[in-house]
């Protein structure tokens, strides 16, 4: 039978980053510990292969955008174009992108032969079929996760049938998986943390401009951070600054910290003292222009209340004169 024969029907993949809210039918329900097995093979032999990467949502994190279009030489820019839809990420009010599929709904890195970014695909394709999930307690600082991973079994997905077991502690190394959990930490918690806000919860335009660039295009951040006010207001030191100039990984680091302290006010990132100085001064401006303000009202009222009594002194003299 050939590939396209096996195709499944146009069906929606499980494929998600953001836990096990597509397709629910299709995860099992027993919550898996790095310990529990894993009886689970892909690879070129099975009847399936390739099927999974199309009719699918894969959602880039910056270091996916980074790590892939490193190798392909591409500037953030023209991968994005190229390659990307943009999209909100899942219940939240914060701009992603998703890869953007070709006319016949397949991912664009995908040829009969097997993945064309094998090296440096996604995290939401390393991890298929197991999801981990995160359980911020309403996503406030200083809560801790509890996370745990679930496996979805669809059926057309024939590596269930293969005969390979290991633990989900292997499975994650032989899959890479440690090194993009330990790249995507920081953004994925801001988007987690986010994502329990609701969506009633709606940033300003300029924040989503500002959380789409530092998450999408680091090119674009760099320039952001030397070529605008940011060094003016915000505290940095020699030492990062040197980093972030040229190291992207270091960039995307710091470009999380920047996004946690202006989405949540953390402290991450401090403001500079004389900054801080003139927002107070200004406050006080404000407060005394308050005072003044009140003073004349106050003015205003007594003269009013004298005119009054002058005129009520008068009106008596002239009533009793009369
Ligand atoms: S990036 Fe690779 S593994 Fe992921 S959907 Fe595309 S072709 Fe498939
Ligand atoms: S075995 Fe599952 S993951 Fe592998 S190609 Fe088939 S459907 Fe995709």
């Amino acid at each position: 039978m050939s590939k396209s024969e096996q195709k499944p029907q146009a069906t929606s993949f499980n494929k998600s980053l953001f836990g096990s809210d597509n397709n629910p039918s299709n995860i099992m329900p027993a919550k898996l510990t790095a310990d529990s097995n894993l009886k689970f093979s892909c690879h070129p032999g099975v009847s399936c292969f390739t099927s999974c990467c199309g009719n699918i949502n894969i959602i880039l994190t910056p270091y996916d955008i980074l790590r892939i279009r490193r190798p392909l030489n591409l500037p953030a820019e023209e991968f994005l174009l190229r390659f990307t839809t943009p999209v909100f990420l899942e219940k939240t009010d914060l701009p992603g992108v998703k890869i953007h599929l070709d006319e016949n709904g397949r991912c664009p890195f995908v040829t009969e032969e097997g993945c064309t970014i094998y090296p440096y695909r996604p995290t939401t394709c390393r991890y298929y079929p197991v999801g981990m999930s995160y359980f911020h307690a309403a996503g406030n600082e200083g809560t801790t996760a509890e996370e745990f991973y679930f496996l979805v079994k669809e059926p057309y997905c024939k590596g269930h049938e293969e005969p390979k077991e290991q633990t989900i502690r292997e499975w994650r190394a032989e899959q890479g998986i440690d090194e993009s959990d330990e790249m995507n930490r920081e953004w994925m918690e801001i988007v987690m943390r986010r994502k329990s806000f609701g969506l009633q919860a709606t940033l300003s335009e300029l924040a989503q401009k500002m959380f789409f660039m530092a998450s999408t295009d680091l090119d674009k951040f760099r320039d952001f951070v030397f070529n605008s006010s940011f060094l003016d207001t915000y505290e940095v030191d020699a030492e990062t600054l040197e980093k972030i100039k040229t190291d992207d990984i270091a960039l995307m680091k710091f470009s999380c910290k920047y996004l946690a302290s202006s989405i949540f006010g953390t402290k991450d990132l401090s403001i500079k003292a004389e900054k801080v100085r003139a927002r107070v001064e200004q406050n006080k401006t404000s407060q005394g222009d308050a005072e003044k303000l009140a003073m004349e009202t106050y003015e205003e009222l007594r003269r009013d209340r004298d005119l009054l009594k002058q005129k009520i002194e008068t009106q008596k003299k002239t009533d009793q004169n009369g």
